[in-house]
């Protein structure tokens, strides 16, 4: 049995308190060596109380110090406050095993720095890979990383190739991956229907439970479309030899089609742990606290061709990849402020892929060669995206 120490980048979040599950189940495995959050210290307080890890880190310096005054009882716990304070934790020679469980753009710098330290990355932060994605599979090669997906669909395809050929699809006579969707929330709803959802609306989700930004992407299919993208980079392949199905049941988590006809899939109960379970034992397996998949209970699959009309984030997020170069990182931060504003109420869903549309057509496609241009096209698509959005709402 191997044991793992882990830095848990987003330990509040959907993704990061399913990680602190799977730990929780086997301590003689795992230790928490940090733990992560945004700005709410009173959660991570708790959290902190329970893992006992080394250091704890705010992304804001008020949090951090709200943090320190709710552990001021244990002192052998250090915190720190910001990025710097959450790459270095990414970095630091106690962990082996980072997740990298931040939502967005955020994301990048702490995971980039585990990347850059060779940690074991279990990858949830697909923003991260989107925007930069040459450059970090450049760094992961360099650093001798090992980068092990989190995201169902493509913890399912490596679950579903052999391991030594993940980034050689051709060498292991793969054909095509078959990426599964469950067509989100609104999958039967109208055009007109679609105008008018609410932020309530699009963040229940009927198969998964996840994070508010997440879940407004699984509602627009740009979820699908960063994850075309994600496998691009994973995988080495192209959007060509990629075809997203839509499987409302979430029980098939994707496929992989192989040259004599086989099409291996991996399939389990919709729940994040067994994905989370996978990367941090793997190549062992361990209990992650999943119910047994009851297939009588299911009784049939259900496959449809994805709606581009209705959904056009799955085309800008396809078209953006083959732009290459900054494309996919403005799209990434386009997405970002428009999920935003609709969250807060000033967009409608339906002009969520109007703004990034719009966003793509104003910012400059340049070659992606420095994670300092990917950095500056990502504040430059949030100024188009932010300026569009006050053009819709006058
Ligand atoms: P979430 O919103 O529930 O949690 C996000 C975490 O990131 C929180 O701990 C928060 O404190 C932290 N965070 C947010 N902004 C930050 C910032 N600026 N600086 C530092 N920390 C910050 O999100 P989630 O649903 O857990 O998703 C996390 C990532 O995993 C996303 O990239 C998402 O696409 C990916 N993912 C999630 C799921 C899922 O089921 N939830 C599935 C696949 C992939
Ligand atoms: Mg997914």
């Amino acid at each position: 049995m191997s044991q793992r120490t882990v830095t848990l980048l987003g330990a509040t979040g959907s993704i990061g308190l399913s990680t602190l599950d799977v730990i929780r189940r086997h301590p003689e495995r795992f230790s928490v060596y940090a733990l992560t959050a945004s700005t709410r210290a009173e959660e991570l307080a708790v959290l902190c109380r329970e893992f006992r890890p080394a250091v704890a880190v705010m992304a804001s310096t008020e949090a951090a110090e709200t943090l320190n005054e709710l552990l001021a009882d244990l002192p052998d716990i250090r915190v720190l406050a910001g990025e710097e304070g959450l790459c270095e934790v990414a970095a630091a020679p106690e962990a082996d095993t980072v997740m990298a469980a931040i939502v967005g753009a955020a994301g990048l710098p702490p995971t980039l720095a585990a990347v850059r330290a060779g940690k074991r990355v279990l990858l949830a932060n697909k923003e991260a890979l989107v925007m930069s994605g040459k450059l970090f599979m450049d760094a992961v090669a360099e650093s001798g990383a090992e980068l092990l997906p989190i995201d169902s669909e493509h913890n399912a395809i490596f679950q579903c190739m052999p391991a030594d050929k993940v980034r050689d699809p051709r060498g292991a006579g793969i054909t095509r991956i078959l990426l599964t969707a469950s067509g989100g929330p609104f999958r039967t709803h109208t055009v007109e229907q679609l105008r008018c959802v609410s932020p309530e609306e699009a963040c229940a989700h009927p198969n998964w439970s996840m994070g508010q930004k997440i879940s407004v992407d699984s509602a627009t299919l740009m979820n699908k479309g960063l994850e075309l993208i994600e496998a691009c980079w994973l995988f080495n392949t192209t959007p060509a030899n990629i075809e997203v199905h839509v499987h409302p049941e979430s029980i098939i988590h994707s496929m992989v089609e192989y040259a004599d006809g086989s099409v291996l899939a991996q399939l389990g109960s919709p729940d994040m742990r067994t994905p989370i379970a996978n990367g941090l034992a793997w190549p062992e397996r361990i209990d992650a606290g999943v119910a047994p998949l009851d297939l009588f209970a299911i009784g049939r699959f259900h496959f449809e061709r994805p709606d581009l009309v209705r959904f056009p984030c799955l085309r800008l997020a396809a078209e953006a990849f083959v732009a290459g170069g900054t494309a996919p990182a403005a799209l990434n931060a386009a997405n970002e402020i428009a999920v935003a504003a609709f969250l807060e109420g000033t967009l409608c869903f339906a002009d969520i892929p109007v703004i990034i549309e719009r966003t793509l057509a104003a910012t400059e496609v340049v070659p992606a060669d420095s994670f300092e241009t990917i950095f500056a096209k990502d504040a430059e698509a949030r100024r188009h995206a932010r300026e569009q959005i006050g053009l819709l709402t006058v």
